[in-house]
């Protein structure tokens, strides 16, 4: 187990008696804390505040503000609720070690001090503080990772949009929400028009590339509230949230000229001189009830929309 070095704890002794600010001072220091003092109560939590202290040596007995009441600050405190307090009581008395942990407190020794114990419960709660703020960081560590799964578990690796798994979920859920609500919504099947040839003839990165870019421009022009994502190869599938089929055809033509107008690298030797989409766009309720019902309908419309010539979008 790792050792925490005494010298760069910091520990704050409270107490009202110069005598035991002095005692408690000297056999901390002896072993090489660092030490700060306070007289009372307010002092402390001013010392709190600007020296972060990693332990507290805290009398019970003080005017102006009892050891109880400093402790239930401490403890209430988001930021100082992990510093351990040992309440210093004057007596072994079980009512104020019952106020004691009542109040939030770690850990308690009686006066008259006894040395060896002084020192041998704060290294013991120093260690467990040390402890704690390893775990803390691990959890933190571990949430951040888990966070970083989630995220790729629902994420296409090459382009970065939403994965097919993650449509399917969002489609049934939207569909759900959309007859609850009585609205509509659109779905966009978009598909790469000749990709093969691209492919075969600049090779698979240079087709990567397209991919990417597309995802990009489609990404990029779609509502926030809309989900884009890769349905496999060189198709995209569109969720459009409460939208028409007259609304969704804007977009579905938007998108069209946009890929028809950008300027992917070599697509030239394209068979139209330029790389082109086609779309097929199905709503809910008219086109279909159910998520495989609004794919499959918008899927003959792309099917069309190739037959019918390519670059275009079929609605109906
Ligand atoms: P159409 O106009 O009828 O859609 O013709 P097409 O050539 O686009 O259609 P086809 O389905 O025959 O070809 C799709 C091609 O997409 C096949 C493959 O070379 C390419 N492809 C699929 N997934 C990827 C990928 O992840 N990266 C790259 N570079 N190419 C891919
Ligand atoms: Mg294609
Ligand atoms: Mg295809």
């Amino acid at each position: 187990m790792m050792e925490v070095r005494p010298d760069l704890a910091k520990v704050l002794v409270v107490d009202d008696t110069p005598l035991n600010r002095k005692l408690q001072k000297n056999y901390l220091m002896e072993v090489g804390y660092q030490v700060i003092l306070a007289e009372d109560g307010i002092e402390a939590l001013k010392k709190i505040r600007e020296e972060s202290p990693d332990l507290i040596l805290l009398d019970v007995m003080m005017p102006k503000m009892d050891g109880f009441q400093v402790c239930r600050h401490i403890k209430h405190n988001f930021r100082t609720r992990y510093t351990p307090v040992i309440l210093v009581t004057a007596l072994n008395e079980i009512e104020t070690k019952m106020k004691g942990i009542e109040a939030g407190a770690d850990d308690f020794i009686s006066k008259p001090f006894n040395k060896l114990e002084l020192l041998a419960r704060v290294k013991s709660l120093l260690r467990i503080k040390h402890l704690n703020k390893e775990l803390q960081s691990k959890i933190h560590l571990l949430e951040k990772a888990q966070k970083k799964l989630k995220k790729l578990a629902i994420t296409d690796g090459l382009t970065g949009v939403f994965n097919y798994r993650f449509f399917r979920d969002q489609l049934t859920k939207e569909v759900t929400r959309a007859e609850r609500h009585k609205k509509q919504l659109a779905i966009i099947m978009l598909d790469i028009d000749y990709f093969k040839s691209y492919n075969d003839t600049h090779g698979h990165p240079a087709g990567d590339y397209v991919l990417k870019t597309m995802a990009g421009i489609l990404v990029k022009n779609m509502r926030n509230i809309d989900l884009t994502s890769r349905y496999g190869g060189e198709e995209f599938a569109l969720i459009l949230v409460e939208t028409d089929k007259a609304s969704a055809g804007i977009v579905a033509n938007k998108l069209l000229r946009l890929v028809e107008g950008y300027k992917f690298n070599y697509e030239s030797t394209q068979p139209n001189g330029k790389i082109t989409i086609s779309m097929g766009v199905a709503t809910f309720p008219d086109n279909g009830k159910t998520p495989d019902e609004l794919i499959s309908q918008a899927d003959k419309r792309l099917y069309r929309a190739k037959k019918e010539g390519r670059n275009r979008v079929v609605l109906d």
